[in-house]
């Protein structure tokens, strides 16, 4: 494992060696929350202009995949002449390539600032490009991942995927407008959406949690437990899209200021070893990962369940995943039963904070379980 693996989803800089769970750590915490300005209101975008002329950028590079490149162009428009210029290259989980060339593209346009409008891959490499060339980043999201609030960034090369902290990549200036998430299709949108709650989720147990983080985790959770059913019976309610962007955005804040468990370490090595979809990833395994820690983190389920309306939070992610029609099962996303073995020695490789053991037999009926679609244990 490569230094900058030990400093990845799982580790914040300083929490080495922490192992206790977050239930025994109540009273005994530190905060230090990420300085970045953040606007959220629906029709944000139209206040790029003012807001990057505020920061003092001059010669901004606005990134988008190719899928969303109309939306780049529509922000190529409103900067104006504060635009260096569009690149619509960005792919899933960075690849080096995609990484270098965004950072040569940026270079020789001259730029002064990135402008990530998209997913987390598009925030992705925005942050790859910060870390070759130190450009400060605006993040524009349009789906629920997370990523415009931490530090973290992935690399990925030759099948594997690296990740590290690095504070160059914390985007200085992340502006919400929950009018773009209009265009993801509900079904993705549950998944996103269960994708954050991941992240709030492993934040409630995690051995660096703090009251504040607790807090922000509980009503990142219900609200987007309030909100992903109402998107999905009614895509075009304005209300439903922003309460699931506002718990997005604290679940995303709980992800930069945490360490990451059990959960999101099967996620990244299925997602990295076998090209798993990675909010599909996460909506599976979740209700699995949440059943496993449940006795070993109490409180945190007590919260989990409150913030779900649930007798039970394992189980409660379990039906809001079913109600929502993301996937239940990695057979679904595309995991087989042959690959278990592999999946069972990637996830149980290298040690890393979670509040119960972690032994590869355990792990081998969970992702079992998560494989066949069965519900999460009792
Ligand atoms: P994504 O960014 O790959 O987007 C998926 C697809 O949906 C893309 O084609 C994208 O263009 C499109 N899309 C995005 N928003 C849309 C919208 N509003 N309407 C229509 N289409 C839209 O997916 P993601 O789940 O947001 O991000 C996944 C990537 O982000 C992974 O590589 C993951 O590792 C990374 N990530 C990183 C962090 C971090 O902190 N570094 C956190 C979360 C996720």
């Amino acid at each position: 494992m490569s230094a900058s693996d030990r400093q990845g989803i799982t580790e914040p800089p300083g929490a080495a060696g922490m192992t206790r769970p977050g239930d025994q750590r109540r009273w005994d915490f530190v905060h230090a929350p990420f300085a970045q300005r953040v606007v959220f209101a629906p029709g944000a975008l139209a206040r790029l202009p003012e807001e990057v002329d505020q920061a003092g950028y001059r010669h901004v590079l606005v990134l988008a995949t190719p899928e969303q490149r109309a939306l780049g162009e529509q922000v190529l428009a409103l900067l104006g002449s504060r635009a260096a210029g569009l690149h619509a290259e960005a792919r899933m989980h960075v690849p080096v390539a995609v990484a270098e060339a965004g950072a040569a593209r940026a270079q020789a346009l001259g730029a002064d600032a990135t402008l990530a409008v998209g997913g987390g891959s598009t925030t992705g490499l925005a942050k790859a490009i910060a870390l070759r060339t130190g450009l400060p980043i605006i993040a524009v999201p349009t789906t629920y991942a997370g990523s415009e609030m931490t530090s973290i960034w992935g690399l990925t090369e030759e099948g594997a995927k690296r990740t590290g902290r690095d504070a160059r990549v914390l985007p200085k200036l992340v502006v919400y407008d929950p009018e773009l998430t209009s265009s993801l299709p509900p079904r993705i949108a549950a998944a996103s959406g269960l994708n954050a709650m991941a992240h709030a989720v492993e934040a409630l147990y995690a051995p660096d949690t703090n009251p504040i983080i607790s807090l922000v985790s509980e009503e990142g959770v219900r609200a987007l437990a309030s909100a992903l059913p109402r998107i999905l019976t009614a895509p075009e309610d304005a209300e439903a899209r922003a309460e699931a962007l506002y718990g997005a955005w604290l679940c995303g804040a709980c992800l930069g200021q945490t360490t990451m468990g059990l959960h999101h370490k099967l996620c990244h090595s299925l997602g990295g070893g076998f090209d798993l979809p990675h909010a599909e990833t996460h909506a599976v395994i979740l209700p699995h990962a949440t059943a496993y820690n449940a006795a070993a983190a109490p409180e945190a389920m007590r919260r989990l369940a409150r913030a779900l309306g649930a007798d039970n939070a394992a189980h409660g992610l379990w039906e809001l995943a079913g109600r929502l029609g993301a996937p239940r099962s990695l057979a679904e996303v595309g995991l087989a039963e042959g690959d278990l073995d592999r999946a069972v020695a990637l996830a149980t490789t290298s040690p890393y904070a979670n509040p119960a053991p972690v032994t590869p037999e355990a792990i081998r009926r969970l992702i079992t379980a998560a494989l066949r679609g069965d519900p999460p244990a009792a």
